[in-house]
This record gives C-alpha cells, structure tokens and sequence, in this order.
C-alpha cells in the first residue's frame, strides 16, 4: 500500500527524522480562513497523490505572494494531477501540504527498500538526487551507490561511513546521516515497509539535512498487525476497479490487453494469463475468486471485469475442487440477469471452462442460455478462442 508524503512525514517525524514544518489541507477545509492565518509567511504548496513527478507537473509550487496563497490551494485542490507516474488519466489531488521554504545547497537520494535477490534490505544512495534521479540511473549508473543490511547484524559504523563519503559529505554531515539512517531503518522494519525513498534529502545552508519529499510502501501482507498505518489508506488514489474488487475480497490486479479472466486459484490464474500470452493475446486482469468461491462471488468478478471498458471478450477457467462448477455457471448467469435488469447490455463474448466436481451439469445450466456464452473443453482451445473473439470485437 502506497501512502502520502504528509503521512509520511508523520511517520518520519515520529522518528526524529528531519522535517521542514508544515500544514496540511484537505477539501472540506475552510481554506479560505486558513490561509488566511498562515499567510505571513512564504510557503511551498505541495499536490498529495500517490505518484512521484510532481515537481515537474505543476504540483510543487512556491508561494511567496500573501494574495496568490488561498487561490494556489484552491486551484490545486481541484486538480487532476497528470504526471509521468500516474498515466494519462492522472490522480485527484485531496490533499495539499504546505511547508515552509527552506534553502537548498545539495540534493541527495536515499532509498531503503526490500532486495528480493540478497533477502536484505538495500539502502540506494546517490549525490546527484533530486527531480532527474531517473537519468542518472539511466545513464550515469556508477553515481548510484547500493549497501546491504544484514538482519542480523543491522546497520553498521563503516557502512554508513561508506556512505558519506561516497555522498562526499563533511564529518558534522555524516553524523546527522548516521542518525537519520538508523531511524529510517528502525521505521522500515517497525512499519514493514517494502520501501522508503527521501528524494530529495537535502543539505540547507547552515549544512544540516532535511528530509524534503518523502515516499513510503507498506507491505500489504503485513499490514494486518498496524492497525495505525491501515488508516492512512486513500481509496481516491487507487485504480477504482481495484478498489472495488478489494471490498469484495477478490484478488484483482488491472493489466494493459483486452481479455478479462476470471480463475479460480492464483495459480491456475497465473496459468491461464501465460496460456492467453502464449498464444499470442494479452490478458486485461489478474483475477483469483479465491479456491472455495462461492456463486455470488462469481457474480460480482463477472460484474467487475465486464465493468472494464477494455475487456472485449472473457475467459472463465474454473476447476471445480472444492467448489462446484454448476454453481459457478449459477453465478455467470445471475450477474448477466442482475446487468440486464439494469439495463447494462453485455455483448462481450464469454468463454468458459468448467473442469472438476459438476462440470457437466454447469456446462448443461450455460447451454443455450444467452447467446454470447461459449462452452469450452479444453484449456488452449479456450485461450485461442477468447482470442479471436477479441481481435473481431
Ligand atoms: P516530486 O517531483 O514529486 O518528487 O516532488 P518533490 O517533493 O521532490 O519536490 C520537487 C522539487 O521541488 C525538489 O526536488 C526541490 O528541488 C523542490 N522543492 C521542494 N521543497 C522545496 C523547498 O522548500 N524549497 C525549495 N527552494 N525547493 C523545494
Ligand atoms: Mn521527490
């Protein structure tokens, strides 16, 4: 789970790392009185999405102008922020942070994340931080340093030496790092972080550093045990079919082709994407019921994938273990009732596999029963065909 940079910053500021003081604003604030108060003072108005780029799309802006500061939020706050994360249909800015401004003499990149390769967590660092980091990753790779904590033995003295001088700091610097890199590694572990990225960390001009952006990943899979950071989530920030599917317990990933798959079981969900792949098509979603779905459960997939304006035909693969495959043909056929009593007309085509415990008596519940239902009896076949049936949609 993603969360926003002023929650974040909470969190940083929880584990005395340094932060500028700052003011946040929602919606429903009276912004107007507000900036009211506050106005004295220059301020750097920041968009609060999950997707970094802003500084380059208009959602970091500078304020120094009392009368511009109530409008500057306004104006933001109404925003769609387009930037080179977020695709073209761009993230609803809720939130601003105000800080306020500081000096910059350098800009450093520190990032911990998770390194699947050495099971460690790998701390990235580079002297040339700031809005362009991707460049210098592209194309200047040696001034980006990588060090591994072993979870053992933590944190050590030389690595964060290493690290200062690979960040040319001065001695006075690098104590200021030694404490800003224990806290951040206590925090990552704590929270169960997948990653924590400060870009830029800033040096300001009395020489002290700042953390002046702040991106943080939880591990959805942990997430179970911090009742506090499950409040940070914002659903306004996530693919609204994803949220949905999230509510309804299914697992559901979005994905860029035009066939929607529901599957039982994420492996043979897996499965089924790679056989679409391998001949030749591309899958619209990650769709798991889960193993012991239920018929309603099926309804509410069947809804969810039709519902994506991509998808131009379906491929239903079930393999009745546990549950029975009449119930699932059940389901398929009660969401199609449930969107044609809505008026929602369905002329995508379905293909579906039925395999395992009642697959004859699902086949004979699907036979005949609407037009754009196709029954299947084996799995590359169904791939071939949800196919063709696509590319003549
Ligand atoms: P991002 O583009 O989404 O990563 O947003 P950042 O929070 O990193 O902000 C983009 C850039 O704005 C930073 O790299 C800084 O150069 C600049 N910036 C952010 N805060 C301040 C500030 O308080 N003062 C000044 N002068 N610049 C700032
Ligand atoms: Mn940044």
């Amino acid at each position: 789970m993603n969360i926003h940079e002023y929650q974040a910053k909470a969190l940083f500021g929880d584990y005395g790392i340094p932060i500028l003081s700052s003011r946040v604003i929602k919606q429903d604030d009276d912004v107007q009185s507000i900036c009211e108060t506050i106005k004295d003072q220059a301020w750097i108005v920041k968009a609060q999405v999950h997707a970094g780029g802003r500084g380059k799309a208009g959602g970091v802006v500078i304020v120094r102008d009392a009368g511009q500061l109530d409008s500057t939020v306004t104006s933001m706050l109404e925003k769609t922020l387009v930037t080179k994360q977020t695709g073209e249909q761009g993230l609803p800015v809720n939130t601003v942070l105000l800080e306020e401004l500081t000096s910059i003499t350098r800009e450093i990149y520190l990032a911990m994340l998770i390194d699947r390769g050495s099971k460690q967590v790998a701390i990235i660092t580079s002297a040339e931080g700031g809005m362009d980091i991707e460049h210098v990753a592209e194309h200047a790779s040696e001034k980006i340093f990588t060090h591994f904590i072993h979870p053992a033995a933590g944190l050590q003295p030389n690595q964060i030496r290493d690290i200062g001088y690979a960040l040319q700091l001065e001695k006075s610097q690098i104590k200021q790092l030694a404490t800003i890199l224990q806290s951040l590694y206590q925090l990552f572990v704590d929270c169960d972080c997948s990653l924590v990225e400060i870009n830029p960390l800033i040096v300001n001009a009395e020489g002290g550093l700042i953390a002046l952006d702040a991106k943080i990943n939880l591990d959805d899979n942990a997430l179970y045990r911090h009742q506090k950071l499950q409040e940070f989530y914002d659903v306004s920030q996530q693919n609204q079919v994803e949220a949905t599917a999230k509510k309804l317990g299914l697992n559901y990933i979005k994905l860029d082709g035009n066939i929607g798959c529901i599957v039982n079981g994420a492996g043979l969900a897996m499965a089924t994407m790679d056989l679409v792949k391998h001949h030749g098509g591309e899958p619209a979603n990650f769709l798991d019921v889960g193993g012991g779905t239920s018929q309603e459960k099926v309804a509410e997939a069947f809804k969810l994938v039709s519902s994506d304006k991509s998808v131009q035909s379906i491929f239903v693969n079930i393999f009745g273990g546990i549950v029975r495959c009449n119930l699932i043909a059940q389901g398929i056929l009660d969401a199609q009732k449930e969107m044609g009593e809505n008026e929602i007309t369905l002329n995508t085509p379905i293909v579906v596999l039925l395999q395992g415990t009642n697959a004859e008596e699902g086949k004979k519940l699907l036979e005949d029963k609407s037009s754009n239902i196709i029954p299947v009896d084996d799995f590359a076949d169904g791939a071939k065909q949800a196919i063709a049936l696509a590319i003549s949609a």
